[in-house]
């Protein structure tokens, strides 16, 4: 049965049916097409601080934040004064420009895990090429991944566990081969027992160990710091690379992401998202015996025509020189436990199956009550209850993404008084659920 929610959606539906004649599923990334929550998408016209404004010209506070790059909000001053600079040199030289120089050294100067540093376009990229550069590094062709943990739309990352004790990948998306399936060990997260047993038989052909060390594209799956530990420490008995995907951790759980969260150095690491400032930028680097390898300096083959664009450069310096400001990830976490304290007070007073789990300002709705959720197969798959969160949400004019695996986000532009109101909000919309 639909959610019928009151708010006008008329115009947003329209949009939506001619969007389905030019694009698979009327829309260029799935999620998007609301098919866990009712309804049809709706189309976004305009974004400021914390608010979005869609084509019907309803109101929402946003904790989607465009799936988490817009740490500072929407239209922030600094983020659009950039752009805008930027923009008026020129687009794209397809040379080098001194704002690739810029975005480099204010991430290079801060960070203790990695010595230089290769922009590309997306996350995807990102760990396309990291992947590739593990593998020309050590000469090996075997990558082991985690069953939970999203690492973009890459072919050897479309794999889930295979059946049994056998931890081969099978390709979990039509158009990969299984032999590149076969390439890719899946292990469940949080498990060193599994991990102890898949090096002892594999680990002379491990590249690299691939980890989102915050899972957060699946829930958000907590690791406890002695499994990373241990994954450090096989890691380097092996002669394998400790890869951590920080494309959502990155500047988002602290500058130097989950890394310095940890204090765990990986040997590679990726980021995208929030390293672009709302523009399309990926980021892979490592130690420079490692980027050494990179062309044109080495063998492993990485370009791209609009790789470094100034425009999205800009973007990035503005934003992270924001991050970079004594007190800002401190503060983004004290007005995410604002939220969530509340909450969570209310949603266990009122004994509730809900929970907001939290780390820096990200947090997931769980629907298991205090149960600690720390791998894929724990996540209850019946979305129900997210679904008519998420309606009853919309209607109070708060916007979630659009499905119960997805974290939300909280941004700079989130006011303690804007907190308060999505609070109460939130503490309604549970009554609703659970009435
Ligand atoms: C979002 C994400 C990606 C993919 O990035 P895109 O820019 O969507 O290609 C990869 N890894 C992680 C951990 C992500 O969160």
């Amino acid at each position: 049965m639909e959610t019928k929610t009151a708010i006008d959606r008329s115009t947003s539906e329209a949009l939506y049916e001619k969007a389905k004649t030019f694009f698979p599923g009327g829309v260029n990334s799935p999620v998007r097409a609301f098919k866990s929550v009712d309804g049809a998408p709706i189309f976004m016209k305009k974004g400021d601080g914390c608010f979005v404004w869609d084509e019907d010209g309803n109101k929402f506070m946003d904790f989607c934040c465009s799936w988490g790059p817009l740490i500072l909000g929407h239209n922030h001053p600094a983020v659009y004064e950039g752009v805008m600079n930027a923009m008026q040199n020129g687009s794209s030289f397809g040379a080098p420009t001194v704002l690739e120089n810029e975005l480099a050294e204010l991430i290079l100067s801060r960070n203790p895990f990695i010595d230089k540093i290769r922009f590309v376009s997306s996350g995807t990229e990102a760990v396309m090429s990291a992947l590739r550069l593990a593998r020309g590094y050590t000469g090996r062709k075997k990558v082991l991944k985690f069953e939970g943990c999203y690492h973009g739309h890459v072919d050897s990352m479309l794999v889930k566990a295979g059946s049994g004790l056998v931890t081969f990948g099978t390709s979990s998306s039509a158009g990969v081969p299984e032999e590149y399936a076969n390439e890719t060990l899946v292990l469940p997260l949080n498990d060193v027992e599994a991990l102890h047993e898949c090096f002892a038989e594999h680990g002379k052909d491990i590249a690299c160990a691939i980890i989102e060390p915050i899972p957060a594209n699946n829930g958000l799956l907590l690791q406890d710091k002695s499994f990373l530990l241990a994954l450090r420490e096989i890691c380097t008995e092996n002669g394998s690379l400790l890869f951590f995907d920080e494309v959502i951790s990155g500047f988002r759980v602290g500058f130097n992401g989950a890394a310095a969260h940890f204090d765990i150095a990986p040997d590679i690491v990726t980021y995208g998202k929030i390293i672009g400032g709302g523009l399309p930028v990926g980021a892979y680097g490592a130690k420079s015996n490692i980027m050494s390898h990179v062309s044109p300096d080495g063998p492993v083959y990485q370009a791209g025509t609009l790789s470094g664009n100034p425009v999205a450069m800009a973007a990035g310096i503005a934003q992270l020189t924001e991050c970079a400001k004594d007190g800002f990830y401190e503060d983004q976490q004290a007005r995410t436990r604002f939220l969530v304290d509340q909450v969570n007070q209310y949603s266990s007073e009122h004994g509730y199956d809900f929970e907001m789990i939290t780390v820096g300002s990200i947090f997931w709705l769980s629907f298991a009550g205090k149960k600690r959720i720390q791998r894929a197969d724990q996540i209850d798959s019946d979305m129900t209850p997210f679904k008519h969160l998420f309606a009853a949400l919309l209607e109070k004019g708060v916007y979630l993404g659009p499905s119960g695996y997805e974290v939300g986000f909280v941004s700079q532009a989130h006011t303690e008084e804007h907190l308060q109101f999505a609070a109460n909000a939130f503490c309604q919309a549970l009554d609703e659920v659970f009435k």
